[in-house]
């Protein structure tokens, strides 16, 4: 794993919370991105080498929706930038852990990314992700 590329918050409002993290962090949101196929709105901001990922759901059966309802507002994932994403994938399906896509899915801010389910990561849910070349 290279850096935390990000940390993915949920949030209920998105407009209320980009105007909320552009004060806290004192950075321009750089870019909003909806992922249909998750029904969410992302947004992101720079601070240094990492990144923020505000998520939103767009509909009651959003991912987010669904952890939102269950723990609130908060940290929903880290990400972990990876040179080799289905290099990865296989390194660490062998060691047992479960990953939530079989295959690397697009993902937002031009990256290509796989899941790993909490329950094999300590109730934390954690994303790999690749840059798209
Ligand atoms: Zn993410």
């Amino acid at each position: 794993m290279l850096r935390i590329e990000h940390l993915g918050i949920a949030v209920k409002d998105m407009n209320a919370a980009i105007a909320l993290y552009e004060q806290l962090l004192n950075t321009p949101c750089y870019k909003q991105e909806a992922v249909e196929t998750e029904w969410v709105n992302t947004a992101f901001f720079r601070t240094g080498e990492s990144k923020i990922e505000l998520l939103e759901a767009t509909n009651d059966n959003s991912p987010i929706a669904k952890f939102i309802a269950k723990k609130g507002e908060g940290i929903h994932h880290v990400a972990f930038e990876v040179e080799n994403i289905e290099a990865e994938m296989k390194r660490l399906e062998a060691l047992g852990f479960e990953l939530l896509n079989q295959q690397p899915k697009n993902g937002a801010d031009n990256k290509l990314v796989c899941f790993l389910h909490p329950k094999t990561t300590n109730g934390v849910l954690i994303e790999l992700c690749q840059e798209k070349r």
